[in-house]
């Protein structure tokens, strides 16, 4: 497995493949690993020939108040996990390298970035999109694996390639939980063992929607109302939002459908979690 810091090393690394025919997958993370990324990578393995992995804390995807100076970071763990998934190339670049001096270019997909996560971190898509056609511009790989627990992050990325035409498959893959169903997360190291507890409130609000609407509810403004006042029960959670909303579009619905998104953010103490569930969709 090699360590790659440089981009004109990585960009020169992955133009071999392309001439021999050999597809290039990737998945781009911010490191400090879980089971989450390891599936993405598992799969990445089984549809390419040269696995590359990312890690970089993309500093233009935080807010001023956010968390980019203590997100967690383990460089030892990250690469035994990319040696037991098979990955070939591990790319760490520098926030120096990739946003020198003069850096003034930016992606930005319009509405979809917008409402959920946009709404409350403004501009975080901006950077995320800029992040990822960068990465795809050095790593140029034909498939790309992302997780569906960042919904609107895998949509907003749909919308750029498909919109500036880049030769890039993009693979959605599911949600990997813990035992007992919180989602896994980076962000999770952040949790007291208490708040450990009460952010599962996040997941039985995604259980309990699931519920009602197998139950055959549809009305939003019910869904919305139960699925708030399943998180209210915990007193350490503050919603940030509960929203049902078209699973492509992401606009607001009146009425839930197979295919509606549900997608909820939840702050428990000072960490900010997400969570979704497609309604319908086998789990
Ligand atoms: P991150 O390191 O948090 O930026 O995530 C890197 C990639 O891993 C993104 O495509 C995430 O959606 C994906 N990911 C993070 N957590 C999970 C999870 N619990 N299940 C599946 N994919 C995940």
């Amino acid at each position: 497995m090699k360590i790659i810091n440089s981009i004109v090393h990585m960009q020169a690394l992955a133009i071999a493949p392309e001439r021999e025919g050999r597809r290039i997958s990737f998945v781009p993370t911010m490191g400090f690993l879980h089971d989450g990324h390891a599936s993405l990578l598992r799969e990445g393995r089984k549809r390419g020939d040269v696995l590359v992995l990312s890690i970089f804390v993309n500093p233009i995807q935080f807010g001023k108040n956010e968390d980019l100076d203590s997100y967690p970071r383990n460089m030892d763990h990250d690469c035994r996990i990319a040696e037991a998934c098979g990955v070939d190339i591990v790319f760490i670049p520098t926030a120096a390298e990739m946003y020198p001096n003069g850096f003034q270019t930016g992606v930005t997909v319009r509405d979809i970035s917008l409402p959920l996560c946009g709404a409350s971190r403004p501009g975080h898509f901006d950077g995320v999109a800029t992040v990822v056609a960068k990465l795809f511009n050095i790593v140029r790989p034909d498939v790309a694996l992302f997780g569906n627990k960042d919904y609107q992050q895998l949509a907003v990325i749909r919308r750029m390639t498909a919109d500036l035409n880049m030769p890039v498959e993009i693979v959605g893959m599911p949600i990997v939980r813990e035992a007992d169903d919180l989602a896994m997360s980076s962000r999770n190291a952040y949790l007291s063992q208490d708040e450990r507890l009460s952010a599962l409130c996040l997941s039985r609000a995604v259980k309990r929607a699931r519920e009602l609407f197998a139950a055959g509810e549809r009305s939003v403004a019910v869904l919305v109302r139960e699925t708030r006042a399943c998180i209210e029960q915990e007193a350490a959670a503050a919603i940030d939002y509960v929203e049902f909303r078209d699973d492509a579009t992401l606009h607001e619905l009146e009425v839930a459908d197979s295919g509606t998104l549900l997608a909820l953010a939840v702050k428990i103490g000072k960490t900010r979690l997400i969570d979704n569930t497609v309604l319908g969709e086998e789990l």
